[in-house]
């Protein structure tokens, strides 16, 4: 059961969300850190982590004496990385998908593949708690990879809870995009409306469950409960605005430690994804 948090921008409280829920739960759960360019989990929780290994892509090399300047690696190019010169194909690294396209494409034996460590996954335990973390190499570009790869470390648990990086972008959609369950979470305030609306849009084209947590409920206005009742979206919990929450989570404390109605109200959000999981299944 993989139950995903994310958000249409950053600073919304997915982290809180996701780690809260993790931590209000008496039964084996796995909490991944997929926010792997800023993975910050770790600060809320009880536990050491310790590295579990790299991740690694295979980055294509061009041989230029046997290159031909045929432009076929170009042509298979999705991601528009290879240009063609008098000299010999070029490719620029920072676009490469590593998807082994023009690898298969160049018939002159002109591309090899060399690997790249790329980022790196972490992991830790305390109670029954395991926890994931993947995080991105400063100066790569390319999350998607070690999204994928600190995902499948917990594939074998039962309940897996995923923090998503914020956005609609690649990153999100690896994260995302297997889950059975989305969890998004915003403010009520209109910016908040407006980058809801985009992941909504995302987890409908992706065809996922989803229901929206409002965090800090209580600032801003009432756009996006009108909103999802509008959209018939149900509204699976919201987290009022508390002075000694923020207060505490400036310190790496989290709410279900501060009081047992915050833990209460992480386990019911959680309970409801899985109703959400469940009656989709009933279908
Ligand atoms: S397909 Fe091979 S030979 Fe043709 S341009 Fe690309 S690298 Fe060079
Ligand atoms: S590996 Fe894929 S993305 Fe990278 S240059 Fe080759 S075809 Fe383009």
């Amino acid at each position: 059961m993989k139950i995903a948090v994310a958000s249409g921008k950053g600073g919304t409280g997915k982290t809180t969300v996701a780690v809260n829920m993790a931590l209000s739960v008496d039964f084996p759960v796995t909490l991944v850190d997929a926010d792997v360019e800023e993975p910050n989990g770790i600060f809320f929780l009880p536990l050491t982590l310790e590295k579990s290994g790299d991740v690694s892509i295979r980055e294509p090399v061009v041989n230029s004496s046997r290159c031909t300047s045929c432009g076929a690696c170009a042509k298979a190019c999705r991601f528009n990385a290879i240009a063609i010169t008098p000299k010999g194909a070029m490719i620029f690294p920072e676009l490469c998908h590593a998807c082994g396209g023009c690898f298969m494409a160049c018939r002159e034996g002109a591309i090899t593949e060399r690997e790249r460590v790329i980022g790196a996954l972490s992991q830790g335990k305390a109670g029954n708690l395991t926890f994931i973390q993947g995080e991105l190499n400063v100066g790569e570009a390319l999350a998607p990879p070690v999204i994928r790869e600190a995902k499948k470390r917990a594939e074998e648990a039962s309940l897996i809870i995923i923090d998503s990086p914020p956005g609609t972008a690649c990153p999100m959609v690896a994260a995302v995009g297997d889950a059975d369950f989305v969890l998004l979470v915003t403010e009520p305030t209109p910016f908040g409306l407006n980058d809801l609306k985009l992941a909504v849009e995302t987890v409908r084209t992706l065809s996922r469950p989803f229901g929206v947590v409002i965090n800090r409920d209580g600032i801003g206005d009432e756009g996006v409960r009108d909103y999802c009742a509008r959209e018939g979206i149900e509204i699976v919990g919201s987290v009022p605005d508390d002075r000694a929450v923020a207060e505490h989570y400036s310190r790496g404390i989290p709410a279900v430690v501060l009081s047992p109605d915050y833990k209460a109200l992480f386990k019911e959000i959680l309970r409801k994804a899985k109703e959400g999981i469940s009656s989709k299944e009933d279908l």
